[in-house]
């Protein structure tokens, strides 16, 4: 997909992504985005990687890779970058694009989570990590991986047995629905 093509199906995807184009072409490749982001050593691609390739309007690429559903959304990387270049801001029309129209996944894992992560935030209004492990695992039938991974995080009081619910419940659920994400 050449760079005009790219700015035309983000153009579509967002009415933001005009300007995020011309932001994305300012990046000159320091990799201070990648020094700072907390999964880049998980990461197939790094952050300023992903740039470059948006630059070049290689979406394909992004989409194969892990990276894009690894991104916490922490917007570490557009505090650190001279330029302001937000690395989730491009890859969200990216991820819900993809949802969207079903496409193929190289981990079809990751992209479950992702989509298990967003359903527990519609749900609760916030994230409930007991929920989440569940229904992840229902999803990807693993339950016996990361069982001991599990554990700590139980003993550590990271899995609460009960949701904390947010108090704007119904604007969260206005926001998905305006967004369009099933
Ligand atoms: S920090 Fe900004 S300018 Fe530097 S590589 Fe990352 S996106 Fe590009
Ligand atoms: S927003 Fe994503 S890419 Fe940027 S630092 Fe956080 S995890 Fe890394």
């Amino acid at each position: 997909m050449n760079p005009q093509t790219f700015a035309a199906n983000q153009v579509r995807s967002t009415p933001m992504s005009a300007d995020l184009i011309s932001i994305v072409n300012q990046c000159y490749q320091c990799g201070k985005c990648s020094a700072g982001c907390p999964v880049a050593p998980d990461m197939d691609l790094l952050p300023h990687q992903l740039v470059r390739l948006a630059v070049l309007g290689d979406v394909d690429r992004i989409i194969e890779s892990k990276s894009i559903w690894l991104c916490l959304t922490c917007h570490t990387c557009g505090a650190r970058c001279p330029n302001g270049i937000d690395v989730p801001g491009l890859l969200d029309p990216i991820r819900h694009s993809v949802l969207r129209d079903k496409r193929t996944m190289t981990d079809p894992k990751v992209a479950i989570f992702h989509k298990t992560f967003m359903d527990t935030v519609k749900y609760f209004g916030r994230v409930y990590e007991l929920f989440l492990v569940g229904l992840y695992k229902f999803r990807t039938k693993t339950f016996t991986e990361d069982m001991e991974l599990g554990l700590n995080m139980f003993r550590k009081g990271k899995l609460h047995l009960l949701p904390q619910k947010t108090g704007n419940l119904s604007e969260v659920k206005q926001v998905f629905k305006k967004s369009g994400i099933r």
